[in-house]
């Protein structure tokens, strides 16, 4: 058994570092970080491929230019960041079906008719009253048409699945249109391409609070490569148990890890959490969203301004749809990046690699013609797989009231949780991690000083 501490954080993402930071600022110093891998930063991820450095997962600071700043930003540019607006122009002249580039007699009646259909179906959320909510799919029924083309599926999958990760008919309607990040930090985005990765962020974060040497954090507050696998807890305390069976103890802990590991049986929780909590839990939606990776030894489309994103228009919806080349970033890396999500990730996680590089073969050819060369890698992130993560980010489905944010993140005696997927208005976002950090560790600190603790389950037991 190690020494007892006063908080044991849980994961070493943007939420868990954030909190660690709001905890150290407070004059809460005896705490203790468990993570599994070999380095902090969760779903911020790089992936050396093909010469440069990608992100794994989270790519875009996401809510610029609005009403409200970011608090993604200042910290960004504090470090040197490198990110470009992503330029998402000229949609409608880089659509592609089975026989190459859709005509834009066709893309641009089609293209007026989704963003018609998805500002009809923004009225109809603001309609809405508290107590109700419907599918996106359902407000596009209002409307009177739905998209049943192939250019009209790739459409509606770039303004809807793009973002959310699920196809409307999942979504709820209320809670993303309008979309609180649009909203409160505006609708343009950064593209983060720098070879230091998006976690550079959280490791600036870390490095405010953690010792380290020349950025490397030492200090033993941090305990990498520690799978946590037990965490039992009592009015007395609690006691984290991981992988190779060492015990910590601490007054608190707080659960940072996503929602697909709280939704696996990954930690074993003593005594069972109660069902209020559980229901909340397996309630939210975990969602999927892979950025499948090519590198060619030459380029075979053009590139430059309004050319950055393609669409490709199968039969069947979400089938390899949204393309966009690296041009602008990586100049010489010949790289493009193709974006899937729900069941069709899931479904290219269970094939081998070279299935699905066969796959995009066929797609390229159909967009391109059928001299594109073969590409010479291919880099595919399987999220559902890792039991680290279970999915890459959280999903509002319709059927969520708002009071299951207040149960996600609501303690349990004395553990809390945080993560991307207990904020209301931020959920599936970094920025959304950020405050969730710095708002749970408030929380926890106002309990252990003021005892002023937020409602647990008396609250919700019913
Ligand atoms: P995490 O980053 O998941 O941190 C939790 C940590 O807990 C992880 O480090 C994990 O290793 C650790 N852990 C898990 N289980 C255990 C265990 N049993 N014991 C110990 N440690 C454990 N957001 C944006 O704002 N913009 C984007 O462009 C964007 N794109 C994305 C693309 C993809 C493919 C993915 C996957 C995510 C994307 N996101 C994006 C979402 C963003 O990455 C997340 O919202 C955010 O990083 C979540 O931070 P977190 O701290 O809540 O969770």
């Amino acid at each position: 058994k190690a020494t007892r501490v006063s908080v044991i954080i849980i994961g070493a993402g943007m939420s868990g570092i954030t909190a660690g930071k709001t905890l150290s600022e407070n004059g809460v110093k005896d705490l203790l970080i468990l993570e599994a891998r070999d380095e902090i930063g969760g779903r911020m991820m790089t992936h050396d491929f093909g010469g440069i450095t990608i992100e794994k997962g989270a790519n875009w600071i996401e809510g610029v230019n609005g009403p409200n700043v970011n608090p993604i930003i200042p910290i960004a540019k504090e470090i040197g960041l490198v990110n470009d607006r992503s330029d998402f122009e000229n949609i409608t002249n880089n659509i592609y079906g089975a026989n190459g580039k859709v005509d834009l007699e066709v893309a641009e009646p089609a293209n007026k008719f989704i963003e018609d259909l998805y500002e009809s179906s923004e009225s109809l959320a603001l309609r809405l009253t508290n107590d109700t909510d419907v599918s996106v799919l359902t407000a596009q029924r209002f409307y009177g048409r739905f998209p049943v083309t192939p250019v009209e599926m790739a459409l509606d999958y770039w303004y809807n699945d793009f973002t959310s990760a699920e196809p409307p008919r999942i979504t709820s309607l209320k809670n993303t249109q309008p979309l609180p990040t649009d909203a409160i930090f505006g609708d343009d985005v950064y593209f983060v391409h720098d070879p230091r990765g998006y976690k550079s962020v959280v490791h600036h974060l870390a490095n405010s609070y953690l010792e380290n040497k020349n950025e490397t954090i030492t200090d033993n507050r941090l305990k990498l490569n520690t799978l946590v696998n037990k965490i039992e807890y009592s009015k007395e305390g609690v006691e984290v148990t991981t992988k190779d069976g060492t015990v910590y103890t601490s007054d608190y802990a707080i659960v940072s890890v996503s929602l697909g590991v709280l939704q696996s049986t990954a930690i074993d929780f003593v005594p069972d959490l109660p069902f209020w909590k559980l229901k909340a839990i397996y309630t939210f939606d975990m969602a999927v969203y892979t950025k499948i990776f090519l590198k060619f030894s030459k380029k075979f489309w053009s590139s430059g301004s309004g050319n950055k994103f393609w669409l490709y228009a199968d039969e069947r919806r979400g089938y390899y749809p949204i393309w966009e080349n690296l041009d602008s970033e990586f100049p010489d890396a010949n790289v493009l990046m193709v974006t899937v999500t729900d069941e069709e990730s899931r479904r290219i996680e269970q094939q081998p690699d070279s299935e699905t590089l066969d796959e995009i073969m066929g797609v390229l050819k159909n967009m391109f013609g059928k001299d594109v060369p073969t590409a010479d890698d291919i880099y595919v992130p399987k999220w559902v797989a890792d039991p680290l993560f279970r999915g890459s980010y959280s999903n509002w489905p319709v059927g969520a009231e708002p009071i299951v944010f207040q149960q996600l993140q609501a303690p349990v005696e004395n553990i809390y949780f945080t993560g991307e997927h207990t904020s209301e208005l931020y959920s599936g976002y970094v920025h959304g991690a950020h405050l969730q950090g710095m708002s749970i560790a408030n929380s926890l600190l106002d309990c252990k000083k003021n005892q002023k603790c937020a409602p647990t389950a008396q609250v919700y037991d019913n």
